[in-house]
């Protein structure tokens, strides 16, 4: 498995690969890699010639600096578990003066108001941060195509506005939700819960699922009562957001309409750490 810390050698590397037209599959991450990850990874080496992984926790995107400071890294075991996946795996692990050359900021992005809803509301210059380093990846690697979790759908919906925006050349692959098997979404800052809160945090994904039957038969008010009155009974979670959106939009409904697509988006604190999921809600 190669390793790269250098953008310089990197390019220098894939540009060959690239003349020779072989497809060059991208997950771009932040490393602490569980099987979400590992998911995304999977795909692209069923998929294309060559695949790519970038670990990097890219500052610009945290709002939070406590956030950004406690954010696992944990390359060694990272490259151990791409090991023991595969030999064909190329990795970019840059510091951050390789990306951001002395002068750590986001550029500006418009993504057609999909930046204003949400994470983007509640985690302000985020989105900025990501379409930095989002673009920046793909400038580098000039991935054929990229792949990006549904787990952060938002960021899915904003980095397929960015290519289509900036006319870059990637296909932009979404991949499912990774679960683990009490029904919590896998994320690195999982790691950072006890025990026992990474058990209770299980009821997010139960709470979402009967959110969604109630969708069905109830209104978007209902359902927003629902959500709220769930998670007041257990204190220990601090709902900052549950929205109902329409999904290529992510604008938040008051009242249904037929043939549209809604999923259900929530942002949630346990033990300070802020979680978020997502489901289709029909
Ligand atoms: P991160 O390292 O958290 O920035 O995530 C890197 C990529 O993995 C993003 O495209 C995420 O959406 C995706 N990802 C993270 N967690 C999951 C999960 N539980 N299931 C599927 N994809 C995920």
């Amino acid at each position: 498995m190669l390793i790269f810390n250098k953008k310089s050698d990197l390019s220098a590397f894939l540009s060959p690969l690239l003349n020779q037209n072989k497809s060059i599959g991208f997950v771009p991450t932040m490393g602490a890699l569980h099987q979400g990850h590992l998911s995304l990874l999977k795909k692209s080496l069923l998929e294309n010639d060559v695949t790519v992984m970038s670990i990097f926790v890219n500052p610009t995107q945290f709002n939070n600096t406590e956030d950004l400071d406690k954010y696992p890294r944990t390359l060694e075991r990272d490259v151990q578990i791409m090991q023991d996946l595969s030999n064909n795996i190329i990795v970019y692990a840059p510091e951050v003066e390789d990306i951001y050359e002395g002068y750590t900021a986001s550029e500006s992005f418009d993504y057609d108001g999909l930046e204003n809803q949400m994470e983007g509301k509640h985690r302000p210059g985020h989105f900025d941060g990501v379409g930095t380093i989002v673009k920046r990846l793909f400038e580098i690697v000039k991935p054929s195509k990229a792949y990006f979790g549904e787990k952060d759908f938002q960021q899915l919906q904003i980095v397929k506005k960015l290519v289509s925006k900036y006319n870059i050349s990637v296909e932009i692959i979404g991949c499912p939700i990774h679960r683990e098997a009490n029904g919590l979404a896998m994320s690195s800052r999982n790691e950072r819960l006890s025990e026992p809160a990474r058990e209770k945090a299980a009821i997010i994904y139960q709470i979402l699922n009967s959110a969604k039957e109630i969708f069905k038969r109830n209104s978007v008010v209902e359902t927003h009562q629902f959500v709220e009155n769930e998670f007041k009974k257990h204190p220990e979670f601090q709902l900052e957001y549950f929205e109902i959106a329409e999904e290529t939009t992510l604008l938040p409904i008051s009242e249904k309409e037929s043939n549209k697509k809604y999923r259900g988006f929530i942002a949630i604190f346990i033990e300070n750490i802020r979680l978020i999921d997502n489901i289709s809600l029909n």
